[in-house]
């Protein structure tokens, strides 16, 4: 059997999940969709794939199913709820949650999968959309070598670097790492363009500086947040994500519990947790979260 005589269940065709389902489709896989938004099934019907009416509908006949969703009570819902997947996925099939989740979900649902028979790999992925788009994802695998080897044609598909981080939850534990930083040099560099901007220094002369600079990041590189900086960044499009505020809101609030239950202080990510959190105060959930930047932004 090849690789692309696998079915796929591909579950959760938001930002991330339905370029990466696009793309499998392209590399010849068979799919079967579900979302619980039914304009985000739609969108892949139309690039060819089976509409299910649930997960476990999705699962029936999958060989490997795959969750992108946006945290773990949605992994487990899609899962385990009374139409969820894994009741319906045979043995010796193959799980990867490609969403970013806490550690313990992440094992106990990879131990639960064992219980009847079905791997798990927990396999969160860095990237951006455009990653996804591009099939240029960073992919942080836990889980068994063995079935990560057997399925890596599948994740080449959809990234460049997929890296073996160790057992169950090893791949979500190096996201939430990378989050911290992520989501905390964002701040900074919403920080640095306020402060910048009442001094009157040219933003876009403070991006061509500080990407030469020890200031240079990947927050700045991809996402100066004003606009007129660069065509690409989220600022130039109203702030369309991207990558939500409120994911990275989630992502720092699982970073925070996972530190506190190994009593590691985390100060600066608490701090820029309290910004991402404004962000759903003030409405701006689904902008990208380098929108952050707008509740900072000097007057006028
Ligand atoms: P998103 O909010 O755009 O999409 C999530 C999709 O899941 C939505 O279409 C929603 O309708 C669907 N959904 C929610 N609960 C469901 C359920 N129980 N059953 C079926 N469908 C359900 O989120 P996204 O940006 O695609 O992110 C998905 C995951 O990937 C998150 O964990 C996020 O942290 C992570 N991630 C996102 C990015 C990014 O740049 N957007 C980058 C890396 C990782």
């Amino acid at each position: 059997m090849s690789d692309i005589d696998i079915s796929v269940a591909f579950i959760g065709l938001g930002t991330m999940g339905r370029p990466m389902a696009k793309r499998l489709m392209a590399a010849g896989y068979r799919l079967a969709v579900y979302d619980r938004l039914p304009e985000a099934v739609d969108a892949l019907v139309a690039a060819g794939a089976q509409a299910a009416p649930s997960a476990r509908k999705a699962a029936a006949g999958a060989q490997v199913v795959i969750t992108m969703l946006p945290d773990g009570s949605h992994v487990r819902e899609a899962l385990t709820g009374p139409e969820g997947a894994l009741q319906e996925m045979p043995a010796g099939s193959t799980l990867i949650d490609m969403s970013t989740i806490d550690p313990p979900t992440s094992k106990e649902l990879a131990d639960l999968a064992g219980r009847h028979g079905v791997r798990m790999l927990d396999a969160p992925v860095s990237g951006s959309s455009a990653g996804a788009v591009d099939g240029t994802l960073t992919v942080m695998v836990g889980g068994d070598a063995g079935t990560l080897a057997e399925l890596e044609p599948l994740l080449s598909v959809l990234g460049r670097n997929i890296v073996h981080c160790g057992d169950h939850g090893a791949g979500v534990s190096v996201k939430l790492a990378n989050q911290i930083i992520a989501g905390t040099s964002m701040v900074a560099v919403a920080e640095s363009y306020a402060l910048a901007q009442s001094l009157g220094v040219d933003p876009r002369l403070l991006f061509d500086v500080v990407s030469a600079s020890s200031g240079d990041c990947w927050a700045l590189r991809t996402r100066p947040p004003v606009p007129g900086v660069l065509k690409t960044s989220p600022a130039d499009a109203g702030f369309r994500p991207g990558f939500k505020g409120a994911l990275m809101r989630k992502d720092l609030d699982l970073a925070l519990a996972t530190a506190a239950a190994h009593t590691v202080p985390l100060p600066v990510t608490s701090r820029a947790r309290e910004l991402y959190a404004r962000m759903t105060e003030e409405g701006l959930d689904d902008q990208d979260f380098s929108a952050v930047f707008t509740l900072l932004a000097p007057a006028g």
